[in-house]
């Protein structure tokens, strides 16, 4: 029997056994639900080839995307107190915090890095979605700080792009005082004469919109985005009103004033170069041009000098 069950039974399961398949090669596109590949769909930078949709983008590919030859370096955020108020809810703050750093290997939900853009130096500070949400606790609030003094320092244009449900509900009042914070940060960028540009993806909502955020020189949109402070559904229930079609989309914004331009991601990395050189070499508003001289005696109705 021994040599049946330990020699023929294994070699037949193999043979039977179909080779197994990641179950991660197709993904589905949340708006018009069509299966894409999924190296098709990192080739076309998470967007779906059907209907235009913006998936969100992992921060490093999207810090890749922005930069010269995808080359960037990260520098460190200041480590603050953890968890300030000792919260703690259905679980620990200091749990949760701890459980967000193990699934993106990430200190918190912001990320600051600087390289070249066009061959223009560039600091950007990118949230991350997936680190609770990209909330603005304090330590978002420092990196914010991190990222402006940078800019200053070398000179370079403040580009934010935040991912983000707003306040970091766990530190309260704390959380709250990073809308003035950030707020001051980018006036900082601002006062140096800095250009400051932010790039608002799918959501910007809560405290995040509030603040810093809407503050840009020029204000970038992913297309669909969700930008807004209040959740569409509460203000439904609020103004008892049925909300029109778009409210709270990169492009309502648009139509209605709040946002400059939406743009497509691949055309992301072009539209920031021109627009950071526009703010960076403004040229005059005509070109000053010498008329010649008219010959004496002939004035072509210019008032004579004698
Ligand atoms: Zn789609």
């Amino acid at each position: 029997m021994s040599w049946l069950t330990n020699f023929v039974r294994p070699k037949l399961q193999a043979l039977v056994r179909r080779a197994e398949v990641p179950d991660n090669l197709w993904d589905k596109c949340g708006q018009c639900g069509q299966m894409i590949f999924h190296r098709e769909l990192e080739a076309a930078l998470r967007v779906c080839s059907h209907c235009g949709y913006h998936m969100r983008l992992p921060v490093a590919r999207r810090l890749e995307l922005l930069f010269d030859e995808g080359k960037y370096q990260r520098i460190e955020l200041p480590k603050g107190e953890a968890d300030p108020l000792k919260f703690r809810d259905r679980k620990r703050y200091g749990d949760r915090l701890r459980e967000a750093q193990t699934k993106t290997g990430e200190q918190d939900a912001v990320i600051v890095a600087h390289g070249a853009m066009g061959g223009m130096p560039a600091v950007i500070a990118a949230f991350n979605f997936d680190f609770m949400g990209g909330s603005m606790g304090a330590a978002v609030g420092d990196g914010l700080i991190a990222a402006a003094r940078l800019a200053v320092l070398q000179e370079s244009a403040l580009i934010v792009i935040p991912a983000s449900g707003g306040a970091r509900m766990q530190e309260g009042i704390i959380s709250l005082m990073q809308m003035p914070r950030s707020i001051i940060a980018v006036d900082e960028v601002k006062e140096a004469g800095l250009p400051y540009i932010v790039v608002l993806t799918d959501p910007t909502t809560g405290g995040v919109s509030a603040s810093f955020a809407m503050l840009g020189d020029i204000a970038i949109a992913e297309p669909g985005a969700v930008i807004g402070f209040a959740g569409a559904r509460v203000i439904e229930e609020t103004i008892r009103e049925k909300l029109p079609e778009g409210f709270q989309r990169a492009e309502y914004l648009r139509d209605h004033g709040m946002v400059d331009l939406v743009v497509p991601r691949a055309e992301l990395r072009d539209t920031l170069i021109r627009l950071i050189d526009l703010l960076r070499h403004p040229t005059p508003p005509a070109e000053v041009v010498n008329l010649p001289v008219p010959p004496a005696g002939e004035t072509h109705g210019q008032i004579s000098a004698s």
